[in-house]
C-alpha cells in the first residue's frame, strides 16, 4: 500500500496548485482615469462671422478720435472725416 501514497499525494499537490493559480488570479486593480476635459477656447468657429466682429468691437474699449472727437473704435489716423478731406483734397491737387 505504499505505492499509493504518492500518487494521492500527487493528486493532492495538483489541486492544491490549482487552487493557488485561482487564488492568484485576482483581477488587477484598473485605475480607470477620467477623460481630460479639452477646453473650448479656440473654438469661436460656431459664431458667424457678423457675431463675431460684434462682440470683438464690444470688448475694445472706445477710443476717442483727435480730429473728430468722437468716442469710437477708429484712431485718428483712421478717422473718416480726415479721410474724406484727405481725399478731396488729393482729387483737387491731382485735377491742378
Ligand atoms: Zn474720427
Amino acid at each position: 500500500m505504499e505505492s499509493e501514497t504518492p500518487s494521492t499525494s500527487h493528486v493532492d499537490n495538483q489541486a492544491s496548485y490549482d487552487d493557488i493559480i485561482e487564488n492568484t488570479e485576482t483581477p488587477q486593480e484598473v485605475v480607470v482615469q477620467p477623460p481630460e476635459v479639452v477646453s473650448m477656447k479656440g473654438s469661436g468657429s460656431r459664431l458667424p462671422l457678423r457675431v463675431e466682429k460684434a462682440l470683438k468691437l464690444k470688448s475694445k474699449p472706445l477710443r476717442q478720435c483727435k480730429k473728430c472727437q468722437e468716442w469710437g473704435h477708429h484712431d485718428s489716423r483712421n478717422c473718416d472725416k480726415f479721410k474724406e478731406k484727405e481725399k478731396r483734397q488729393s482729387r483737387r491737387n491731382s485735377k491742378v
